[in-house]
């Protein structure tokens, strides 16, 4: 599409400037709410495709994870996840929309939540079922029956910024919260120092996945312009939960003796060193919503 044609479908604004030429297409910036977007999107089941076996079980230039070898490092982040939440609302059903192999899902049933799962990966369906036994379909939330106002909490873990049309989701995920339930989701934070300091470099750059990438105020805009209220935004670092723990407990400085005794493990290593030396990041953010009861249509 002609960008100088092309709208920002987040605010409507018609003023979008080049941000970045990447292999993949252009990324095109909204002047008004700042949202990041890709001017070619790719489709649905062209996503599909990337996330397959390999990609949830090893790390190669900066895409998938090794989400099975990391396990304890994921488990541990999303008890910290699950501990905002629980602040926020009672305990009840909750869905997780793209829940990759299953951990934040498995945090979720270990404290007592009733938690289902929607997951576009066959493989990673396959591994989360083998693994935790967890209630889990395969497919978009845009292609699953789902009764309305069923849950009380839907999470999205790096997950929106995946999708080529943010609207369509977001109103079935409107549809499916009950009123007053919580939408949580976590994205990355195109605002942050990490990746206003050398874009190029930034981990969460990925555009051959992240087809938008917020700002505070985009997300906010979309997510009230769509039934809910944004009550909260708290920002992390995009490092290791390791490394963010040691931080907390302000012995960031014994990393020198840390990256001296992990040298076999050098995604760690980068992972420490990138986690003990960023204080305050803002790299991501996660977004607490609630849906709001609107007026009969
Ligand atoms: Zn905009």
């Amino acid at each position: 599409m002609d960008k100088n044609g092309m709208n920002c479908n987040i605010c409507g604004n018609k003023k979008m400037e080049l941000f970045l030429k990447t292999p993949e297409g252009d990324y095109l910036k909204c002047l008004n709410c700042g949202v990041v977007q890709h001017s070619n999107v790719p489709s649905i089941s062209a996503i599909g495709k990337i996330y397959n076996r390999e990609y949830f079980t090893k790390k190669k230039e900066g895409r998938g994870a090794d989400f099975i070898g990391e396990e304890k490092l994921y488990k541990e982040r999303f008890s910290d996840r699950l501990k905002r939440i629980e602040k926020r609302i009672k305990k009840g059903r909750m869905l997780d929309i793209g829940a990759s192999v299953g951990h934040f899902m498995s945090v979720a049933k270990e404290h007592g939540w009733d938690v289902s799962g929607i997951e576009i990966s066959a493989d990673a369906v396959e591994m989360a079922k083998q693994r935790y036994r967890l209630d889990i379909q395969i497919g978009t939330i845009d292609d699953i029956n789902i009764e309305k106002g069923l849950f009380d909490v839907v999470t999205l873990w790096h997950v929106f910024e995946h999708f080529p049309d943010p609207l369509s989701p977001l109103r079935k995920i409107y549809d499916c919260v009950r009123d007053g339930g919580l939408l949580v989701m976590e994205l990355p934070n195109i605002e942050s120092k990490e990746a206003k300091s050398d874009i190029t470099k930034w981990s969460f750059l990925m555009p051959d996945e992240h087809i938008h990438h917020y700002t505070p105020k985009a997300i906010s805009i979309l997510l009230e312009t769509n039934g809910f209220k944004v009550e909260n935004i708290e920002y992390a670092s995009g490092g290791t939960g390791i490394g963010e723990k040691m931080e907390k407990l302000g012995i960031a400085g014994i990393k020198n003796l840390l990256l001296k005794i992990f040298p076999p493990a050098r995604w760690m290593r980068k992972g420490l060193l990138k986690v003990l030396t960023v204080h305050g990041s803002e790299e991501i953010m996660i977004i607490f919503a609630r849906k709001i009861k609107q007026n009969p249509r």
